[in-house]
Order: structure tokens, then C-alpha cells, then sequence
């Protein structure tokens, strides 16, 4: 349970990279400023958070399950919050889908924006009432550059981003009457299994329905350009977790 002095901070996904990572540098706060609810829809997959957070679990760091995806796993995990009381909300859980929008089903589709936006929108839903209640707190969402500008067959992925930032402006407007502030961070290419996966897709992509420039753009132009950037410029899943400790700080 949370000292008193010490903020509630519940985080979505963090079974691996980012989210897995700011649970830990947020639990390891060398003021122990922080009462991280470290959430992941199977904590069988909890093994890598109980090890990097050492000392810190069982103390200021305890888990929770949470699928984003789902009202009921949404309402019961803020229910298994003491007074569902929630200083710093972090919406990191997110999923990745690259390729032609001719190849990827509907239901696909449906499944990207029911995590990336529905799942962000159903966690402020839930978490609102209080904070509006206590006239405080904090939202933070795990947007990204593709959340500002799209990119060649991750059209999907980028418009979840994109429909997220549109509705978090817009949110951020009607809550801070009530001093809740509404963050966004926009990483660029991050070294983690999101990452890896995507990388792995695209070597084995094909592009049926595509169209040849475009299918030659991506290959010859936009992939070796990004892997350029990728390797000058990658952050590491550390590097956000101290950019996400600054935002709340
Ligand atoms: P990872 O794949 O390593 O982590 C994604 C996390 O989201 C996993 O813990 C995964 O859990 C969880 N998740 C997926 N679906 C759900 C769900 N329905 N309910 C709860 N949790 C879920 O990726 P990253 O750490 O890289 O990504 C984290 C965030 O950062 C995402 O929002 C992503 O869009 C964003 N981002 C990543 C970048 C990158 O280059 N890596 C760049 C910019 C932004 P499970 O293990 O159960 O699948």
C-alpha cells in the first residue's frame, strides 16, 4: 500500500520494453516517491518485471492484471485500487501492424485501434471520476512520431496513434479546469520487442495488392533510411522511462 506523500502510478503493459521499464525506474525512485501498480494483461509474463525491479517489488512496486482491451479487466483492476485512487495514470500498452492495407483484414484493423485507442480512451474513463473528484492528477499516453506523421504500410497503426492524439488534445482542454494534466510523449524508433517484431515482419512481408513503386519505395528508400536513423538515432526503453520520470516529476 502507497505511504502517505507517495503518488499512486499505474501503468498499462508493462510485461516487456517500454512499459516494463518505467515501472522500474519509477519503483526505484531514489526518494521513493513513487507507488508503481505495474500492469500486464498475463502476469505469467511477470517473471522480467520481478527481477528488474529487485528490492522494489512487494514494496513500491505490486502487480496487477489488466487486458486494455476489455471493460471488465479495466473496471476490476481500478477496483483492486485502494479507493480507486490514481495520482499518475501511464497508458503505455500498445500493438504494432505493418503492411499493404490491402493484405490486412478489417477485424485486424479493429484489433490495433481496440488496443491503441479504445484502450487509452477506456482507462481515462475509468480513472476520470476520481480525479475530477480530487481536482488532480495526471494522464500520460505513449503516443509516438507516428502519432504525428504517417508512414508507408503502417497506415493502421499510425492512424491509432493519430485518432489518439486527436482525442487526448482534445481531452486535455476539459481537464485542466479540473488540474488534471494530460501528457503525450512521441518516441521515436525504440530498441524493444516491439521493435524486433516489426523488423522480423518486414523481412518476411510480402506486398500482395500493393503497387510496385510503392512497394519499391518502401523497400529501397524509406527501409534503409530508417534503419540508418534507427541505428544513429534508436532510444532505448531506459531512455523513455527517464524522459516519462521528467514528464511527471
Ligand atoms: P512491447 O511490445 O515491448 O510492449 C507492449 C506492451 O503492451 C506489452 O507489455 C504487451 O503485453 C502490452 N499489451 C498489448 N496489448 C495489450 C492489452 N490488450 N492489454 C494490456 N497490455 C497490452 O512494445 P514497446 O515497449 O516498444 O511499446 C510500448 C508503447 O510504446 C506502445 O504504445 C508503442 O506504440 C509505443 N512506441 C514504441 C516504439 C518502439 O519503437 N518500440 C516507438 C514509439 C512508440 P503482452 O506481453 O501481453 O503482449
Amino acid at each position: 500500500m502507497a505511504n502517505s506523500g507517495q503518488k499512486v502510478v499505474l501503468i498499462t503493459g508493462c510485461s516487456s520494453g517500454i512499459g516494463l521499464r518505467i515501472a522500474v525506474t519509477l519503483a526505484k525512485d531514489e526518494k521513493k516517491r513513487y507507488h508503481v501498480i505495474a500492469t500486464m494483461r498475463d502476469l505469467k509474463k511477470k517473471d522480467k518485471l520481478v527481477e528488474a525491479a529487485g528490492d522494489a517489488y512487494g514494496k513500491t512496486l505490486m502487480l496487477l492484471p489488466l487486458d486494455v482491451c476489455s471493460d471488465e479487466s479495466v473496471r476490476q483492476c481500478i477496483n483492486n485500487v485502494k479507493d480507486r485512487h490514481i495520482d499518475i495514470l501511464i497508458n503505455n500498452a500498445g500493438v504494432g501492424l505493418l503492411g499493404p492495407v490491402e493484405s490486412i483484414s478489417i477485424e485486424e484493423m479493429k484489433k490495433v485501434f481496440e488496443t491503441n485507442f479504445f484502450g487509452v480512451v477506456r482507462m481515462i474513463k475509468e480513472v476520470m471520476p476520481d480525479m475530477k473528484k480530487r481536482r488532480s492528477g495526471h494522464i500520460v499516453v505513449m503516443s509516438s512520431v507516428m502519432g504525428l506523421q504517417g508512414v508507408v504500410f503502417n497506415d493502421v497503426y499510425t492512424a491509432s496513434k493519430f485518432a489518439m492524439e486527436g482525442f487526448c488534445e482534445s481531452m486535455a482542454v476539459q481537464l485542466m479546469k479540473f488540474n488534471i494534466r494530460l501528457s503525450m510523449i512521441e518516441p521515436g524508433p525504440v530498441h524493444t520487442e516491439f521493435e524486433t517484431k516489426m523488423m522480423e515482419d518486414v523481412a518476411k512481408m510480402e506486398y500482395p495488392g500493393a503497387d510496385a513503386d510503392t512497394v519499391r519505395y518502401f523497400k529501397d528508400v524509406y527501409l534503409p533510411s530508417s534503419i540508418d536513423i534507427f541505428e544513429a538515432m534508436g532510444q532505448t526503453p531506459e531512455d523513455i522511462a527517464q524522459c516519462t520520470k521528467k514528464v511527471i516529476e
